[in-house]
């Protein structure tokens, strides 16, 4: 099941909006009911809700613009009830493009907040964000835009991964140490910021600052996993790793050679092409559930897997792991320079080479150290 679906492209990059966003809105909607609010009241809420959500993209397109600078192409925007997020195809270089990327965010929500200070009246304080909130009127709008700019902008700038704040941080350490070093100091001060803002919000009862050291724990371990991902994969291509046995199914296959192709293997997915062009990849339920409920003949370009895109042999592994599907045994094409399919790949059959590779190279117990976080990453990603 797709999770997200597009609403717009902006300058090529996809903007796609979670379907729990549009939950949010329903949740939003039925309270305004349940408590019997007035018309004008519902559309003012989802505006604000809306409003907030305008914000988060002008934040995510700062890090857009910043990433097209160094050339690093960005694959999708997504827009969460949480927050946005920013799918990097390509990880930054260098530390200063990695603090330049990582800043720019909440650089775009200054540089709003900023813009709405004329708007302000005097004397005008932005702490007082939930109050702005629950009395929105026509009057108050720039002062709202200019609290939730800045609140943006604080949050996001937080020295605790994964938030920009946390990348700056470890961007800015990546200036002096290696980087290594400036990843684990890093995941140090993300683990005390996050128990420090846990521990005050048990002293004070603050829910919030309780919610948000626990989230920030969870998700700094996530990044640990990511580097531990990307520090074994630095030197891989693709083409190390590429998998040849693959079947392929042509978009103008009837129904009966479908029937028999599928019949005679056991493959789990296969590579659509047309005319030798990648159609998409397809799963073998679908296809089979489809010509169980259908004796017409099969449209497979309909039953094509959502969000999969080729990757050549000559790329980095560290620069595709994001752009694999998360369930490991789904494959993607590997493509020639000339857009033609030579092999597969999966997650499943990088982390198989990989154990391979340092198995074969090490022969130590060492290897198994840098393994196992590995394997238990990909068992929970
Ligand atoms: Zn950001």
């Amino acid at each position: 099941m797709k999770n997200s679906f597009k609403i717009l492209i902006i300058k090529g990059v996809p903007i796609q909006l979670h379907w729990t966003f549009l939950l949010l809105i329903i949740w939003v909607l039925a309270m305004q009911v349940i408590g019997r609010e007035p018309l004008n009241t519902a559309i003012l809420t989802i505006g604000e809700l809306l409003a907030v959500f305008v914000c988060v993209l002008f934040h995510e397109l700062g890090h857009t613009v910043a990433a097209r600078h160094y050339n690093i192409p960005i694959s999708k925007i997504q827009l969460l009830p949480i927050g946005g997020l920013t799918y990097f195809s390509k990880q930054p270089a260098t530390p200063r493009q990695e603090i330049a990327v990582a800043i720019a965010g909440p650089l775009v929500n200054i540089f709003i907040a900023l813009a709405m200070i004329p708007l302000l009246p005097p004397g005008t304080s932005f702490w007082k964000v939930g109050v702005i909130f629950s009395s929105l009127h026509s009057g108050n709008f720039w002062h709202f835009l200019y609290n939730i700019n800045l609140a943006l902008a604080i949050i996001n700038l937080l020295p605790a991964l994964p938030l920009d704040g946390g990348k700056v941080t470890r961007g800015v350490l990546g200036l002096f140490f290696s980087s290594y070093t400036a990843f684990q100091n890093t995941l140090i001060i993300t683990k005390i910021f996050s128990w420090l803002m846990a521990g005050a919000g048990l002293l004070t009862g603050n829910l919030l600052f309780i919610f948000y050291g626990c989230f920030l724990l969870f998700a700094s371990s996530i990044e640990k996993d990511n580097y531990v991902i990307s520090y074994l994969l630095k030197d891989e291509n693709v083409g190390d790793v590429i998998c040849h046995d693959y079947k392929t199914l042509d978009v103008h296959i009837s129904r009966q050679e479908l029937l028999n192709a599928i019949c005679s293997n056991n493959d789990r997915y296969y590579v659509l092409t047309d005319k030798d062009n990648i159609v998409g990849i397809l799963d073998r339920e679908t296809i089979l559930f489809s010509l169980l409920n259908s004796r017409e003949t099969v449209a497979l370009k309909d039953m094509i897997l959502p969000d999969i895109v080729p990757v050549q042999a000559g790329n980095k592994l560290t620069d595709i792991w994001n752009q694999l599907p998360s369930k490991p045994d789904v494959y993607i094409p590997v493509t020639s320079t000339n857009q033609q399919v030579i092999g597969v790949i999966s997650r499943d059959n990088i982390i198989s080479n990989i154990l391979q590779h340092a198995i074969t190279a090490h022969k130590k117990p060492l290897a198994f150290g840098c393994i196992i976080p590995l394997l238990l990453s990909l068992m929970t990603s």
